[in-house]
């Protein structure tokens, strides 16, 4: 029972287009367009688009008596122009959940609503400690405190409202791939990292002329770190639902970057017992290493299709990541974990 070879080189390819293409939260359709470019190239899949703009993949399977079901999702945190300052700056409101101390000097795009991108920075708007003193480091990391810088001229509302922009247009922050030592390091790894844990799957299965054991629906979502990404996709039928999604690396933890792990509860409560039990077999029976962790603060697509009615076992694995919804870092180790598991997952 030899797993399909993991193409290495075309699923770290991939994931470094989809992190260069920005997608917060409501914003997704270029990474799913993305996505399902990728896809498309596999004769054995077909893709179509869920009303609320996330890909549903099908896959015919060996058998198709017990459809299963994988998920991940493409759209990260951001944020949108919540007000145009008098100085022609820009106050945000985030999208998801993360400080904002952890995208305080990070370039920006802004998306007009007329379709032009401005570029900008996240700054303090007390940012010279030059002029600020001890309150550019004192002052709380708020909605009210922070700004983006654009790059163009502008001094008052009036001017930047001359550039396209408007309230409620969407603000991505810079990804900064890097790929060093077997290491990636990037915004939004959460949950790019596992999109291109399925496409390699796919690729693989492709490459070595084999069918998934049972029909398997892989829903790429798009609204996750708002709380309903998969709440609806998933087709009826599904008896089981993978979600595949960062692991949460820190202290007490025992995931880590350089491996896949199993998380048996998070903020949303336990996962199936049953299918994450068939998990670890997997993992023991293909030699594949991995840890079991809980995640304090967490929820998951899975969850969020038990919560909307969602009548299967759910369960979730996905690839160690450091600083999450932060400056994230993984390592190749874990990618490749996560994609065998996957892998071993459809065999069966
Ligand atoms: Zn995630």
């Amino acid at each position: 029972m030899t797993l399909p070879t993991i193409d290495q080189r075309y699923m770290l390819d991939f994931l470094v287009g989809l992190l260069n293409t920005p997608s917060p939260t409501g914003f997704t359709a270029a990474a799913i367009e993305y996505t399902e470019k990728a896809l498309i190239a596999f004769p054995e899949v077909s893709c179509t688009r869920t009303r609320k703009g996330g890909l549903l993949v099908k896959w015919e399977g060996k058998q198709d008596d017990h459809p299963r079901a994988l998920t991940a999702h493409v759209d990260t945190l951001g944020a949108m122009v919540k007000e145009i300052k008098g100085n022609g700056r820009l106050k945000l409101t985030k999208l998801g959940g993360f400080a904002w101390n952890t995208v305080e000097g990070e370039g920006v795009t802004v998306f007009a609503a007329n379709g032009k991108k401005i570029r900008g920075s996240l700054l303090l708007s007390k940012s010279s400690s030059h002029v600020h003193g001890a309150a550019t480091n004192d002052t709380k990391r708020d909605d009210d405190a922070m700004e983006v810088r654009l790059d163009a001229v502008t001094h008052k509302a009036e001017e930047t409202k001359a550039l396209g922009i408007q309230v409620g247009d969407f603000v991505a922050f810079d990804p900064r791939v890097q790929v060093v030592n077997g290491f990636i390091r990037s915004r939004h790894l959460d949950d790019k990292a596992c999109v291109a844990n399925l496409v390699a799957a796919v690729k693989a299965f492709h490459d070595a002329g084999m069918k998934p054991a049972q029909t398997t629906y892989l829903l790429i979502s798009n609204y996750e770190e708002v709380g309903h990404g998969a709440s609806a996709g998933i087709p009826a039928e599904v008896e089981e639902l993978v979600a595949v999604d960062m692991a949460a690396i820190g202290d007490g933890q025992t995931s880590d970057e350089f491996h896949p792990t199993l998380c048996v509860k998070d903020s949303g409560g336990p996962y199936h017992h049953g299918l994450s039990n068939h998990l670890r077999k997997l993992a023991e029976q293909h030699e594949i290493p991995y840890k079991v962790d809980i995640y304090p603060y967490y929820g998951s697509d899975g969850e969020a299709y038990w919560r909307a009615g969602g009548d299967v076992k759910v369960a979730l694995i996905g690839p160690g990541v450091d600083a999450s919804h932060n400056y994230e870092r993984t390592h190749m180790d874990a990618l490749m974990g996560t994609t065998k598991w996957v892998l071993a997952y459809l065999f069966h």
